[in-house]
């Protein structure tokens, strides 16, 4: 029988941030244990009210976090495992390893998910780092660090060759540090992965790409391409805010990584591009750019007026490009010219803005944690159903379950939300989110905001 299942597969766990593991004492284990436990109790509790089956570990390979997961999980089915006593939520063996390669004197930075079967494929994975001296024992997210693009794709390949069904996944591939990312720009797969290439099947949109902008870029027409949240905490403005929905004939490991590597995907859930933190190319402030930028300065832009030789009018240095000009540099390089707005993507896709984010709006409350949020977003989910629902109905359909239960602003936030009447003021740009403005429409193909108190000493143009 083929059935839907809903999966999440990049997140991290409590020790993403790093931690002096080998320093631990048992006090400290003990204590990091609770952590890591709390943190799936809270997954367990926020995955069912996205819609969401199963969510990846994180972090898979750092020692201390796949200890504490041996002891606290149990095995569902081969390679699926849920916490003991909570049936709710399914997790999957995944982390997300940095890999560098020098190329004209800089490092590309590449960040890649791999999936495992079992903890012994993940044991010799450690292995496999530790031969290759790198550090994991102190970073949950490591740097394998490769002296040549033929160390980059026979390195790989040896993870592959642990076992047939490790997946290997790049992130978040528009970002700056995804393949086709700006810190190093590169036109193919090919030009990081090498031979390796080949073995690349699924790849991860990030949360400032969606299917649509991907489909500018001709290299990926026959790959898959999947969502995941990249979640770094258990908030439910965090967890599952992109995920994926796939056919599958039986809820097993060995089965999903066919049903992937076959692109039996249904559709994706994404964030809206525009509030991705890396959409537009731009500097922001100096309140985050301490040195560089005073803070009432800060600049954005769409493709079209990107200043000449993507330098910042501003502070004169390289501005952080956005996804949405990689995508169309990208799809250039490859020599096909296609044009967004006529792309008619190869997957299905659900837009979908964050039910918590459109609460904080119609509320006016800033901090997506608070207890009058959360106690709105559980009355939805007990009248519609997971929020993934609330984004298949119709307008008629959520309008005939929600008039008199929610309170008017609420309802109207999510109208607005429906019939496609919301931007984002700011855009994301730079590594800060978009700001949700409902009510409004803009146009991202056309932006140039400039804002400096001091007088620029350069001419755009
Ligand atoms: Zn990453
Ligand atoms: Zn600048």
């Amino acid at each position: 029988m083929i059935m839907e299942l809903t999966v999440d597969l990049h997140a991290h766990s409590v020790f993403a941030g790093g931690t002096q593991a080998l320093k631990l004492t048992p006090e400290k284990y003990s204590e990091n244990k609770k952590k890591a436990v709390n943190h799936l109790k809270k997954t367990n509790e926020t995955m069912p009210l996205k819609g969401i089956d199963l969510i990846g570990t994180g972090d898979c390979q750092f020692t201390i976090w796949t200890d504490i997961l041996k002891e606290v999980v149990i095995e569902d089915t081969p390679g699926i495992f849920y916490l003991e006593g909570n049936f709710h939520t399914r997790f999957i063996l995944q982390t997300e390893i940095i890999f560098t390669l020098p190329i004209k004197k800089h490092s590309k930075i590449v960040h890649i998910v791999f999936l495992f079967p079992n903890f012994t494929s993940v044991e010799s994975f450690r292995d496999l780092l530790t031969s290759w001296d790198v550090k994991h024992e102190k970073m949950a997210r490591p740097f394998v660090k490769c002296a040549s693009q033929a160390q980059v794709s026979d390195r790989i390949f040896r993870i592959l060759e642990i076992d047939p069904f490790i997946e290997i996944i790049p992130a978040h591939i528009m970002t700056p540090q995804g393949i086709f990312g700006s810190n190093i720009k590169l036109t193919r797969l090919s030009d990081f992965f090498g031979p390796v290439t080949d073995r690349i099947n699924i790849l991860e949109t990030g949360l400032s790409a969606d299917p649509q902008f991907l489909g500018l870029i001709p290299e990926l027409d026959t790959k898959t391409l999947i969502s995941n949240s990249d979640a770094h905490s258990s908030a439910l403005h965090r967890m599952g805010r992109e995920f994926t929905v796939i056919r599958v004939s039986k809820i097993e490991y060995s089965h999903i990584i066919q049903s992937l590597r076959s692109n039996k995907v249904e559709y994706t859930v994404e964030f809206p591009p525009e509030e991705g933190r890396f959409f537009l190319t731009g500097h922001r402030s100096g309140r985050k750019k301490p040195g560089v930028h005073d803070n009432s300065q800060y600049c954005y832009f769409s493709p079209q007026h990107v200043p000449e030789g993507d330098i910042c009018p501003i502070c004169h240095k390289n501005l952080t490009i956005g996804v949405f000009q990689r995508c169309m540099e990208v799809a250039k390089a490859q020599g096909i010219s296609r044009n967004l707005n006529s792309i008619i993507p190869k997957q299905k896709f659900i837009r979908m803005v964050p039910l918590i984010d459109i609460l904080s709006k119609a509320r006016n409350v800033k901090t997506r944690t608070s207890k009058l949020l959360i106690r709105d977003y559980k009355h939805i989910v007990s009248i519609i159903g997971p929020e993934n629902i609330l984004w298949k109905i119709t307008l008629d359909e959520m309008e005939e379950k929600l008039s008199g239960q929610v309170d008017e602003p609420i309802l109207n936030a999510l109208r607005h939300v429906k019939k496609g009447n919301f931007t984002f003021y700011p855009y994301g740009y730079d590594g800060e989110y978009g700001t949700l403005k409902l009510g409004e429409q803009g146009n991202f193909q056309d932006i140039k905001v400039i804002k400096s108190s001091t007088p620029l000493q350069q001419k755009l143009y």
